[in-house]
C-alpha cells in the first residue's frame, strides 16, 4: 500500500476529487498529516467518516520503524531505520546555531560506487519512494522530539539516480501548507549526473545544489568515483556552468580531503584555476575514515596549506569541521545496514 506521504498536494487534490469530494477536503487532510503529524486517519475529526475509510483503503502511515537511535556527543542523532521490506537506512539530525537540519537517504545503497564512501560499498538494492524520505522527516520530528528547519540530501544514495521521487519529495517538504521546509533551506548534493545537473537547472525551485568533486583533474578523480569513467571533470563544471547561468544561484562544490590523495598545494592550484571566474563556494571537509577503504583523513597542516591556496586565488572556500564522527554519522559513513 502507497504512504500518505508519497502524494504531493495536486495528486491528493486530484485523489480526493477524482472520489467526490471538493477540493477543500484534500487541503484539510494535508494540514493534519503534516502540521498535526497525525499517525491514522481516523484523528481526522472535521472530515467525513466515509472519507476517512476510503483513505485508509488506499494510503497508510506505516512507513519505517526505528530500531536504533544514537546520541553523539556534539548532539548529533542518527536514526537507524526498518523499512517495511526489511531494508535498513538511516536518517541523521544535526544541531546547528540555526536549528535542527536532517540529513535523509534516498537509496536503499548506492550504485555509483566511490571508493571512499561506506553507502557506496553495497550495490544499490531499490530507490526510496517520496513518501519513505518524507516520512523520514516526520519520523526524526517525532522520535526526537525537535523540529526541522532545513534539510540536506546526503545520507546514503544518489538523489540524482533516483531523480522523479527527489522532485516529489523536494515538493512536497516545501508545500506551504505543509512541513513548509523553505527551499533555500534544502541542499541536494549529486555526486555529478551531467544531464540531470542540466534538468535540475530547470526544476525551477529556489533549492541550493552542492557537487561532489573531490579532484580536479579526471586522473585523481577516476580513482576516488568510477562515475567519472561517464562524466568528466570538464563535463560535470560545463553543467555546473550551465546550472549557474539558468539559475543564477551559487553551486557548492564539495571537496573531501584525503591525505596525499588530492590535497597537495598544486592539486589545490589547479582546483583555483578549473573554478576561476565561477560562482561557487568550496566545501572543504575532512575525510571520515571509513574501514572500507584505505585513506587517511589529511593533516590539519595540508587542509590548511589548501585552504591558503585558494583563498590566494580568490576562490570563496571554508575549513569545515565534521559533526557525530564518534557515531559513524558523518559523511561518507552511513550504511544501509548497522556494522
Ligand atoms: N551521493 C551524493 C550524496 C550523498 S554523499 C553525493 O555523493 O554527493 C554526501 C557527501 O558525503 C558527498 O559529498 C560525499 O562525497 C561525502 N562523503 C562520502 N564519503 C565520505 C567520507 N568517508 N568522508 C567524508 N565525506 C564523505
Ligand atoms: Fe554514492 Fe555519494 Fe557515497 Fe558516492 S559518495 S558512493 S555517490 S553516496
Amino acid at each position: 500500500m502507497d504512504l500518505i506521504y508519497d502524494l504531493t498536494y495536486s495528486e491528493l487534490e486530484e485523489y480526493i476529487v477524482s472520489k467526490g469530494y471538493p477540493k477543500y477536503r484534500a487541503e484539510q487532510v494535508w494540514r493534519w498529516v503534516y502540521q498535526q503529524k497525525i499517525d491514522a486517519f481516523s484523528e481526522m475529526n472535521n472530515v467525513p467518516q466515509d472519507l476517512i475509510e476510503i483513505l485508509s483503503k488506499d494510503f497508510s502511515f506505516d512507513s519505517m520503524e526505528m530500531v536504533i537511535k544514537n546520541v553523539s556527543a556534539d548532539g548529533t542523532i542518527k536514526f537507524l531505520y526498518d523499512l517495511k521490506d526489511a531494508n535498513l537506512i538511516e536518517t541523521v539530525l544535526m544541531k546547528h546555531n540555526y536549528g535542527m537540519s536532517a540529513c535523509v537517504t534516498t537509496q536503499v545503497g548506492c550504485n555509483i560506487g566511490c571508493s571512499f564512501c561506506a553507502s557506496g560499498v553495497l550495490k544499490k538494492k531499490r530507490d526510496l519512494t517520496a513518501g519513505e524520505i518524507v516520512a523520514q522527516i516526520i519520523k526524526t520530528e517525532k522520535d526526537s522530539g525537535v523540529r526541522i528547519s532545513s534539510i540536506v540530501v546526503m545520507g546514503i544514495g544518489e538523489p540524482f539516480d533516483n531523480y522523479k521521487n527527489l522532485i516529489k519529495f523536494l515538493e512536497i517538504v516545501n508545500h506551504p501548507k505543509g512541513l513548509a521546509i523553505g527551499a533555500r533551506h534544502i541542499t541536494v548534493s549529486t555526486s555529478g549526473l551531467v544531464p540531470k545537473i542540466k534538468e535540475f537547472a530547470h526544476f525551477g525551485m529556489q533549492v541550493n545544489l552542492a557537487i561532489s568533486l573531490h579532484a580536479p583533474n579526471n586522473e585523481i578523480r577516476s580513482k576516488l568515483m568510477k562515475i567519472n569513467d561517464r562524466f568528466k571533470v570538464e563535463e560535470v563544471v560545463d553543467a555546473i556552468k550551465y546550472y549557474i547561468s539558468v539559475t543564477n544561484r551559487r553551486v557548492t562544490i564539495e571537496y573531501i580531503m584525503i591525505n596525499e590523495v588530492n590535497d597537495s598545494e598544486e592539486t589545490a592550484l589547479e582546483l583555483a584555476q578549473l573554478l576561476k571566474g565561477m560562482n561557487v563556494y568550496v566545501n572543504l571537509i575532512p575525510y571520515n575514515k571509513v574501514k572500507e577503504a584505505p585513506y587517511e583523513r589529511s593533516t590539519l597542516e595540508r587542509r590548511e596549506a589548501f585552504f591558503n591556496v585558494l583563498k590566494k586565488h580568490k576562490i570563496t572556500a571554508v575549513l569545515r569541521r565534521e559533526q557525530g564522527h564518534d557515531i559513524n554519522a558523518a559523511c561518507g559513513q552511513l550504511r544501509s545496514q548497522n556494522l
